[in-house]
């Protein structure tokens, strides 16, 4: 079997039974994208984000980018679809996935290394410096470059299975084909088709102006349903993903 099939074959029965194990449903198999460490858009990104590193600079003689993109439950959709606040099940499912992609991180890089090439896993929540509000890694940056799909209003990833995923990283040395980037944009309004649904569904309007108030979503907002998420159910998770839920790029690009 050639390394890229393994790969995808490995991450989808991986996902698919464990959250079998939870008695969980998956909406969708999981998607699987492919970036060469050479591509020129790492420069590109780094341009703009300069305390984004670049693949190499995590792994020297890495080759290859390996982006995960797991479809986030119709279940937990659809609650914080309707749920005035965060929903309690979008709350565990995050968690959930982040365990499982966190695992599968391990799991692979480990099987990778056996074939002898070094592998590292960057886990989908990962240093996040809480004063600057960065990271030193964007899974989003890299999905667009591994293929996975176009930038919504949303700033985050729309792919072929909606922008409700969660996303991980994994660095090799393994060479393998590259994916091309999509051939359109997927988000309706960066196409000039009408559609602002996330903004709306935004209310601390950081969408709309993000220099002004994405302070306040990240600090404020995210922050207080943390709080609550731990006091009310003991969940730590800070998240609201309203701008992902009840919107037409949820469950697949539009
Ligand atoms: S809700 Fe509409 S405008 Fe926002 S990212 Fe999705 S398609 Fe684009």
């Amino acid at each position: 079997m050639n390394l890229r099939r393994f790969i995808v074959e490995f991450v989808e029965e991986f996902i698919r039974d464990k959250l079998q194990d939870l008695g969980l449903k998956l909406r969708t198999k999981p998607l699987v994208g492919f970036a060469s460490t050479n591509n020129y858009l790492f420069k590109t990104i780094k341009n703009i984000h300069p305390w984004i590193a670049y693949p190499k600079e995590l792994l020297p003689q890495a080759k290859t980018v390996i982006v995960i993109a797991v479809p986030i439950t119709k279940e937990a959709i659809d609650d914080n679809a309707r749920s005035p606040g965060v929903s309690k099940l979008w709350a565990r499912v995050y968690v959930i996935l982040n365990k499982i992609l966190e695992g599968l991180g391990k799991e692979l890089t480990n099987k990778l290394r056996f074939r002898g090439f070094r592998s590292i896993a960057i886990n989908p929540p990962h240093e996040f410096d809480h004063e600057l509000l960065r990271s030193k890694w964007s899974h989003r940056h890299a999905a667009f470059v591994a293929g996975l799909g176009t930038f919504g209003l949303h700033k985050l990833i729309i792919a072929e299975i909606g922008a409700a995923v969660r996303l991980s990283t994994i660095i090799t040395e393994i060479y393998i084909e590259p994916n091309s980037l999509p051939d359109k944009e997927l988000c309706l309004a960066k196409r000039e088709e009408k559609c602002s649904t996330c903004i709306e569904r935004c209310k601390v309007s950081a969408l709309t102006n993000w220099d002004a108030y994405g302070e306040t979503c990240m600090l404020d907002l995210l922050q207080k349903n943390a709080e609550y998420l731990m006091r009310a159910f003991g969940i730590y998770a800070d998240i609201y993903g309203k701008c992902v839920t009840n919107v037409p790029c949820s469950f697949q690009a539009p």
